[in-house]
């Protein structure tokens, strides 16, 4: 525990209930520190994804581990398959990884079953959570050290932490304008189709009796397929325009028939099961942000700072974005728990920042690169790659990064607590040296 001189009456004030705003609650909770949440919806939204083990790990810490398990999947494997012929290129099996890195498995779960989890365990934990409260960027004020509510109600706190997204305010806030958000040239269509109509097909029943993730790669596009309860989750990824005009954000109903007839190529099993569903949504994906030394994620003066996709939004090819935040969230209370006072506040911050800044911008690389691969177009590239897959041992390179072992170490190996003790201490040597 920290000495109880700052913690108990130092009152950090997060900005975002998501999923990263409520593991930081509860985290900090656990170093002591009075925390409150502020979130502008009064409800949760209902989206899939997968849990990577890196970020299973801090909810196992928290103590969350057995409720979210109860809300999971356990996929057995990854597999990805050739596009047009369904030709199953590499099987990832998960079982041994879950084992290695201290028995955390990869999940699928609903991102509103786990804020639920986190919900209610920051409220048991005594984190005060205020729903229907927004923050626009003019109510940010830097110099004053306060926060004014779209209500005019003013906040004050000794930290402010804006988990507040993709779009953050506080982001804006810290940088002086609002960044622009680039076209990154793809949309992602979500289709949900009931895995009983699949079920009630006898040939198409091997894709969804055994739980596991299905990406078909194919050219500048992929689709990735999981079930969850009793629904199959398909979602592709498409080309769009980078036109700024074309630019839309949040969920568009897109006509499926149309959509379906750009897919006459693909296996026919994937188009049979697309052929089951009723409707879809699209997204539009942005340019991830790979922030520099120049671009602030903390104030001067130690008051305010962002994490998770405000600090770091990627893209969702390696399945790591909210990993990667929960990640941040736990090296940043893992280190604010160490300060004894205002100024070792603003110290840890700055070591959050350099940790953080470094570690997610080659998570977002290898992103990027994850999709250069497994979305590229047919020519004898990818043809190379196809022959890497079938005929390499997985190891430096290969084409999927998640099953190359020393990417996969550190991708899912990362010890936030461990991490977080390291730099402290290599700071503290540094202190004294001076
Ligand atoms: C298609 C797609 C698939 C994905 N799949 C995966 C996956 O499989 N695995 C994975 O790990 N990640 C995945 N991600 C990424 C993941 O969803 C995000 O990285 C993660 O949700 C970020 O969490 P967050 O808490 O930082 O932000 P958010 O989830 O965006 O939460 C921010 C919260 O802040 C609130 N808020 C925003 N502005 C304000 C304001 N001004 N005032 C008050 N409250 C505010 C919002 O209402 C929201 O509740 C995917 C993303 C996409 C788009």
């Amino acid at each position: 525990m920290p000495p109880a001189d700052l913690q108990p009456s130092f009152h950090v004030c997060i900005i975002g209930g998501g999923v990263v705003g409520l593991a930081g609650g509860i985290l900090l909770r656990q170093q002591g520190f009075k925390v409150t949440v502020l979130e502008r919806d009064l409800t949760l939204h209902t989206v899939r994804i997968q849990l990577h083990p890196n970020a299973v790990r801090v909810l196992k810490e928290i103590g969350v581990f057995e409720k979210m398990m109860s809300k999971s999947i356990i996929p057995v494997s990854i597999i990805l398959k050739a596009y047009n012929t369904g030709q199953v290129l590499h099987q990832q099996f998960l079982e041994g990884p879950a084992k290695k890195y201290n028995n955390c498995p990869l999940l699928t779960l609903h991102r509103a079953d786990l804020r639920q989890v986190l919900y209610d365990e920051a409220i048991t934990q005594g984190v005060t959570i205020r729903h229907g409260i927004k923050i626009d960027a003019s109510g940010v004020d830097l110099k004053g050290g306060t926060l004014t509510t779209d209500t005019s109600e003013i906040i004050s706190a000794d930290l402010f932490i804006g988990a507040d997204g993709g779009e953050s305010v506080i982001r804006t806030g810290l940088l002086g304008y609002k960044p622009k958000a680039i076209p990154h040239g793809k949309i992602v269509h979500r289709i949900l189709i009931q895995e009983a109509d699949i079920i009630a097909r006898p040939h198409l029943k091997y894709l969804v009796e055994e739980p596991n993730i299905i990406v078909w790669l194919g050219p500048e596009c992929e689709a990735v397929t999981y079930g969850l309860d009793g629904v199959f989750n398909i979602a592709f990824t498409w080309p769009y325009s980078t036109d700024p005009k074309d630019i839309f954000f949040g969920a568009q109903p897109v006509d499926l028939d149309e959509f379906r007839a750009n897919l006459t190529d693909w296996e026919p099993d994937l188009r049979e099961i697309l052929s089951l569903g009723k409707d879809c949504l699209r997204w539009e994906f942005f340019e991830p942000i790979t922030d520099d030394d120049h671009v602030p994620w903390v104030d001067d003066t130690g008051k305010f700072c962002i994490v998770g996709d405000a600090a770091h939004r990627g893209l969702p090819y390696l399945g790591q974005g909210a990993a990667a935040g929960i990640e941040s969230v736990s090296t940043l209370a893992q280190l604010l728990g160490k300060a004894t006072n205002q100024d070792q506040v603003r110290e840890s911050l700055g070591i959050y920042q350099r940790l953080r800044k470094e570690r997610t911008g080659h998570v977002i690389r290898a992103t990027l690169k994850t999709g250069e691969i497994w979305q590229m177009a047919d020519g004898p590239l990818k043809d190379e790659r196809d022959r890497c897959f079938l005929q390499e041992t997985p190891t430096v390179g290969y084409p999927n990064p998640l099953a190359d072992p020393f990417f996969q170490e550190w991708l899912w190996g990362f010890d936030a607590t461990k991490t977080a003790n390291e730099a402290w201490e290599a700071y503290q040597i540094a202190r004294f040296q001076k």
